[in-house]
């Protein structure tokens, strides 16, 4: 089973995706996360791109698909993968089934959590006492959205049309999301 979880950034994808793996034992892939990884070991590509995640834009679909086709490809992650903050665009997307179909995969649903933008300027202010993140000031954070907002339709309808999506609501407690995602993830 491979599954997409889509939403704005801060709508609780890698809160749900850390969830939804351990319950359901499968790896979580994030984007974010590996290009934070880049970063943090200052290697080519990190000193390339951090100014571009810095500002709240994206990174080129290139990398990116570099980057998740080591994943896709490797047999130990077959068939048990979630997309956490990939595809984000169109082209992703269709990228995102072409590789799975040159690797004899599928994605099984695609999970949006639906928040607000207001939501989002809240929980980013609580969590910048937590862990301090560079794209995390509130201005940012917005930019990030606004992105997302931009991006997304399309994403989504491609995901309607092949019957994939599944629509939470990404307002409601964590663990009432958590139980939602469960029971839509045992009805596949
Ligand atoms: P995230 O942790 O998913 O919110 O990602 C943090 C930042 O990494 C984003 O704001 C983008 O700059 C970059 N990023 C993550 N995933 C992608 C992607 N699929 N395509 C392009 N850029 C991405």
């Amino acid at each position: 089973m491979n599954l997409v979880i889509f939403g704005p950034p801060g709508a609780g994808k890698g809160t749900q995706s850390s969830f939804i793996t351990k319950k359901f034992k499968l790896y979580q892939l994030s984007t974010g996360e590996l290009l934070r990884e880049e970063i943090k070991n200052k290697t080519e590509l990190g000193l390339r791109i951090s100014s571009i995640i810095n500002s709240g834009d994206l990174v080129s679909d290139k990398i990116v698909s570099e980057l998740i086709e080591k994943f896709i490809s490797k047999k130990e992650f077959k068939n048990r993968i979630i997309f956490d903050g990939y595809p984000r665009n169109l082209a992703q997307a269709k990228n995102l089934n072409n590789l799975l179909t040159k690797n004899d995969q599928k994605i099984d649903m695609v999970l949006k959590l639906s928040v607000s933008l207001e939501t989002i300027k809240k929980r980013i202010s609580e969590r910048k006492n937590l862990e301090k993140r560079k794209d995390d000031s509130e201005e940012i954070a917005i930019k990030r959205y606004d992105t997302y907002e931009k991006n997304s339709k399309p994403v989504l309808e491609f995901y309607k049309h092949s019957g994939l999506l599944k629509v939470v609501n990404g307002e409601a407690s964590i663990t009432e999301i958590n139980s939602e995602i469960s029971a839509l993830i045992e009805a596949i």
